[in-house]
């Protein structure tokens, strides 16, 4: 990818600010806080910026192997910034309450489907609702299947994208909490490739390779231990996904209980892309979906040729995504592979051929695709973003109250929390943060 810096920056001794990560909340964050009279560096552990925004070259084409879509597109703080950085907005709207091919569903069957997840979605809202009042409590999701319904399994299967979890393990509050405006548009470059860009404007404050391990938060200075020696700082910007401190691979020491009992509360699900190309693609409408499968969880959802391109991208989500990671990309393939089969035809076995398969369960550092809050844990996301000491913040799509899960919601948290740690060390507000970060 040409966008990426080539080489890596040293690592200095002391700065004001060190930001932790450089996806998309570590470069909004970077980008916010460059400012003259303030030392910053971002360390950054792989050797890429972009983190779960990460799009792959393929003949001549991007797929993107994180986030593809600009969700709330209408309300999306990045939608501006696609053409400004020369990129290309795609506005064709989503396939997925569609059915390629009316596969094992009639047109009837769709529209039942749709209103039973409506209905579904409606239960959880009123149950928001009352908690709200003061009454009830935060539940599963799925205490909110109408158990006589025949269209649980898929519900759960849809689960398994849009939370990385089935939604015995979603916290209703939670996702009745989500904000979407209905409206998803792409970047035909890649979203990716967007987020890349943006970062360009802090590639020479950069340091890739660099893994932070420990945060002594003991002294009057931060000190921070990475793989390439130390260095110390008066604040940090804590970017990294929530698994990685949940885990400790990033310490806060001495530990915060607080802290580390909400990112245990907010954990990664999983979802798991393959891109492959399909020969005699003419044979599928361009920008359609097929669930193969409508009687099991366990199943992936299929976008037939995006943006017109001779390709399928299969989607695996949840449980199922975890277990076909854990035995490596061919098995993601192999199962997109077999399920295409039974439901297309045999034929299909030797028209695909693998383009991409994403990795983000096995990643080190990512051990998941996007945050869910457990059953129960709803509030955790709001103890996230309780800043340690007024002089360690985190940001990320898991610290997001409303667009949690995504690239923009974790830009706007980026920026909410570059605008606390000015505060912090004594600058003037910025009058242009998005209000609806704070
Ligand atoms: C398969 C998939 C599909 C998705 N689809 C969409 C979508 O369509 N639309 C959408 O908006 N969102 C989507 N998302 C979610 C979106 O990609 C993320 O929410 C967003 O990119 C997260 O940004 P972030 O800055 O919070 O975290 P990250 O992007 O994970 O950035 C954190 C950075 O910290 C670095 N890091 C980790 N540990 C350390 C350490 N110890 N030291 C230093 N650096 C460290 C990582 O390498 C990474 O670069 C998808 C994600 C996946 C995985």
């Amino acid at each position: 990818m040409t966008d990426l810096p080539k080489a890596s920056n040293p690592l200095p001794s002391q700065v004001d600010v060190v930001v932790i990560g450089a996806g998309a909340a570590g470069i909004a964050a970077a980008r916010r806080l460059m400012r003259p009279g303030l030392s910053m560096i971002v360390l950054e552990a792989r050797d890429r910026i972009g983190g779960r925004a990460f799009t792959q070259g393929f003949e001549g084409q991007g797929l993107d192997m994180g986030c593809g879509w600009l969700h709330s597109a209408d309300d999306n703080v990045l939608t501006a910034q696609v053409e400004a950085q020369g990129l290309t907005l795609d506005q064709t709207p989503p396939p997925w309450r569609t059915q390629a091919f009316d596969h094992e569903m009639t047109p009837a069957d769709q529209a039942a489907f749709g209103q039973a997840f409506a209905d579904f979605d409606q239960r959880v809202t009123e149950a928001a609702d009352l908690f709200r009042a003061g009454q009830g409590q935060d539940r599963p999701a799925s205490d909110f299947f109408d158990p006589d319904s025949r269209w649980n399994a898929r519900m759960d299967a849809i689960s398994g994208a849009l939370n990385g979890a089935r939604f015995a393990e979603v916290s209703s509050l939670d996702y009745d909490a989500y904000g979407d405006t209905g409206m998803n548009w792409r970047v035909r470059e890649g979203y990716g490739r967007l987020i890349a860009r943006l970062g360009q404007a802090v590639s020479s404050i950069t340091v890739t390779d660099c893994a932070v391990r420990r945060i002594d938060r003991s002294g009057p200075l931060l000190r921070l231990e990475t793989n390439r020696g130390e260095l110390t700082a008066r604040i940090v910007v804590l970017t990294t996904p929530n698994s990685l401190i949940a885990s400790e691979v990033v310490r806060i020491d001495p530990p915060v209980p607080a802290l580390l009992e909400a990112t245990a509360g907010v954990p990664l699900g999983l979802a798991s892309k393959v891109h492959m190309t399909v020969r005699c693609a003419g044979d599928f409408q361009p920008d359609t979906q097929l669930w193969t499968r409508t009687d099991t969880a366990q199943t992936g959802g299929y976008h037939l040729r995006p943006f017109g391109r001779p390709m399928i991208e299969a989607y695996f989500g949840a449980d199922l995504a975890w277990g076909l990671e854990a035995q490596g990309p061919e098995a993601l393939f192999d199962f997109a592979i077999s399920e295409l089969v039974s439901a297309l035809g045999s034929e299909m076995r030797r028209r695909l051929e693998p383009a991409a398969v994403s990795g983000w369960g096995v990643d080190p550092w990512s051990r998941g695709a996007y945050s869910h809050a457990l059953p129960g844990h709803a509030a955790d996301r709001a103890t996230l973003r309780v800043a340690v000491e007024d002089r360690i913040f985190l940001a990320g799509e898991a610290t997001a109250p409303v667009y949690y899960g995504t690239a923009h919601g974790a830009w706007m948290e980026g920026e909410r929390a570059a605008a606390s740690a000015l505060a912090a060390l004594g600058f003037a507000p910025d009058r242009d943060v998005d209000e609806r970060a704070s």
